[in-house]
């Protein structure tokens, strides 16, 4: 009988009975205020979705939307009546413990896909439905198998897989709801459902996607990765080589952490060109403001620095939607773009004893605490409410923002006049004794992006706290155009050498001597060996070696001189000689580095060094036994106070 009524559907899909409401029909979108550029070329069928998976956790915790004109709505609507035309749900196999508590992050099941999905589709919106084949949340760090299907081979998830997924589709298209995109595991770049080996990945992303042809082959199948990366061509090209069947390469893109929108188009196009796939951005959001709605930590926010790609408000929450939009729109095969968790704000509460009371009942957080025994090492101990409040579609209150109309507003653009916005941060790199100078100006950012600068006035206390006797970090507010100013000052070791720890891809000033012959050292990319950053210089030989490197400057005021530098390494015998040194004025000093294992950093120091010259040259010496090893990093060479 399920079967039938699932007929009739598809029938009435192919007949074109069901359909998403069109730009046309949707009653016009106005705004006073919001600055959007118009996107070019971009179809009435591109995509504009939003995750919306936290809302039915949310609702049971009494969390009440809006519409713009100030009544209780259903925040489905309000998305659509807004431009919106899709929505994106996740789906666990089992987020529940042995007692049936949730282990949060809405506790979803296919069953609860199936509501969301139905009461989207009343309002015209299409559903992806987003496969973790997990029991919690999968992503690049944790893949892990749902509790029921543990311990099987390959060959067995690969057919729980398969059923699960006829099954759970066939629940939520009975509920009535559209699907239209069916995503094979989430951000999936390391493994899916425990497997991490890419042959068997193959195998589970072909069971998953064989379901849903079956299913349906109207219904695009979708692989969703994190963070765009040229490599992201490479694996899109395997999948068809081991015959996945599939339609759309997706990526998640958060600008705070996932570089610029070029990384995210030179991504898009080169899987588009050497696979012919459709490519889409599975998940974005944006930040509108640093405060924290619910007193669980947000994942971005005030103190990142993040405001300088966009302002944290709600017009740098409108900009970088439409740029990502513009971006996947640029790309031939793009199809469209979801925003990541629309309505994910803070539950009801007079304090946070009360809030987490409900994000433990409902799963309106997060984690619940009951996920520790899933997911012991994360959710287990951090479990909380929303990490992305500040970055919602909706306000605190469920008032919905000026910036969800952005949806609406792509196709034509919306030109007001630009007004000042916020301002953007600076940054000053301070060496360790210098004197605290601050810019006189900051850029004032407008609701367009342009910027024009403006006088600022610092916070006098702030400043004096900034000490530059020892390198840190500080930050000054201060006040100009009647906006919050901000600067980062970073107080740094001064560096007389240069290239003191190799990342500069000329390394000239360093000479390395063989003393010994055959390979002696080099410099070597790997930043699990690196100090800091990723380049560090290395030596290993299965013989005996010999050598030195060093770097020679010039014009070095008079003074005494403090030289330093980091090592690690280890069996290098009794006998080595391992040493920092320096020449000044025709003296040679030395400080032995003793290594003491792997990644076990030691510095040696030479401090007192007296140089009349202004010519002064520093470098490290090894002769050890044959298969002694060991990596130097971050050379200084300062004055002494
Ligand atoms: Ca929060």
């Amino acid at each position: 009988m399920k079967r039938m009524i699932a007929v009739v559907l598809a029938l009435a899909l192919l007949l074109g009975g069901v359909r998403g409401v069109t730009a046309m029909e949707m009653e016009q979108v106005t705004s006073d205020t919001l600055y959007v550029r118009q996107v070019e070329g971009m179809g009435e069928d591109f995509i504009l979705g939003a995750d919306v998976s936290s809302l039915l956790a949310e609702e049971a915790s009494g969390v009440v939307y809006r519409d713009f004109a100030g009544q209780p709505q259903d925040m489905l609507k309000v998305l659509a009546d807004n431009g919106v035309n899709y929505v994106r749900v996740r789906v666990w196999v089992d987020p529940f413990d042995k007692d049936g508590r949730g282990y949060g992050g809405g506790s979803y099941t296919a069953a609860t896909a199936a509501e969301i999905g139905a009461r989207a589709a009343k309002y015209g919106l299409k559903l992806l439905v987003d496969f973790h084949y997990s029991d919690f949340w999968a992503d690049p760090s944790k893949q892990m198998v749902p509790k029921a299907w543990a311990g099987l081979s390959v060959q067995a998830k690969a057919e729980r897989i398969k059923a699960y997924t006829a099954e759970s589709l066939q629940l939520i298209r009975d509920a009535g709801a559209d699907v239209g995109m069916v995503q094979i595991g989430n951000e999936t770049n390391n493994g899916i459902c425990g497997e991490s080996y890419f042959d068997d990945m193959a195998v589970l992303y072909q069971a998953g996607a064989q379901a849903v042809r079956d299913f349906d082959p109207e219904i695009l199948i979708v692989i969703h990765y994190s963070e765009p990366s040229l490599g992201h061509a490479d694996v899109a090209e395997d999948l068809v080589h081991s015959g996945v069947d599939y339609d759309v390469f997706a990526t998640s893109y958060y600008p705070f952490w996932h570089g610029t929108l070029e990384d995210l188009r030179e991504s898009l196009v080169a899987v588009a060109e050497r696979t012919g796939k459709r490519v889409m951005v599975a998940e974005t959001q944006w930040i509108y403001t640093d405060a924290d709605g619910d007193g669980s930590g947000n994942s971005a926010g005030p103190g990142s620095g993040y405001e300088s790609i966009y302002p944290f408000t709600v017009q740098g929450q409108s900009r970088e939607i439409r740029d990502v939009a513009a971006t996947v729109a640029s790309v031939d095969k793009g199809i469209g773009v979801f925003y990541w968790e629309a309505g994910w704000i803070p539950v009801p509460g007079e304090d946070w004893v009360e809030r987490s009371a409900k994000w433990e009942r409902f799963g309106s957080g997060w984690a619940a605490s009951y996920a520790g025994e899933y997911d012991p090492n994360d959710a287990g101990r951090y479990y909380g409410g929303s990490a992305c409040d500040n970055m919602a579609l909706f306000d605190f209150a469920g008032n919905p923002l000026e910036s969800l109309k952005t949806f609406a507003l792509l196709r034509t653009g919306n030109y007001v006049p630009p007004v000042a916005d916020a301002l953007d941060a600076v940054s000053v790199t301070l060496g360790v004794g210098e004197s605290v100078a601050l810019p006189d100006t900051v850029p004032v950012v407008f609701t367009d992006g342009s910027q024009d600068q403006r006088e600022v006035v610092w916070n006098d206390d702030e400043i004096q706290a900034v000490s530059t006797k020892t390198p840190g970090k500080f930050v000054v507010h201060g006040r100009a155009e009647g906006f919050e100013a901000l600067c980062y000052v970073d107080v740094a070791e001064n560096n007389y050498l240069i290239n003191g720890s190799f990342e500069e891809e000329d390394r000239s000033m360093w000479t390395i001597t063989a003393i010994a012959s055959g390979d002696q050292a080099d410099f070597q990319v790997k930043s699990a060996d690196a100090y800091s950053g990723e380049v560090s210089l290395h030596f290993w030989n299965g013989a005996a070696v010999e050598w030195r490197c060093e770097q020679t400057v010039t014009d070095l005021p008079d003074g005494a001189w403090r030289v330093s530098v980091k090592g690690q390494g280890g069996d290098v015998g009794n006998d080595a000689d391992i040493h920092l040194y320096v020449i000044s004025d025709g003296q040679t000093y030395t400080a032995p580095m003793i290594l003491r294992g792997w990644a076990d950093w030691q510095e040696a120091v030479l401090e007192h060094i007296p140089c009349a010259s202004g010519t002064l040259t520093v470098g490290v010496y090894v002769r050890c036994q044959g298969g002694g090893w060991g990596t130097f990093d971050d050379f200084l060479l300062n004055p002494e106070k």
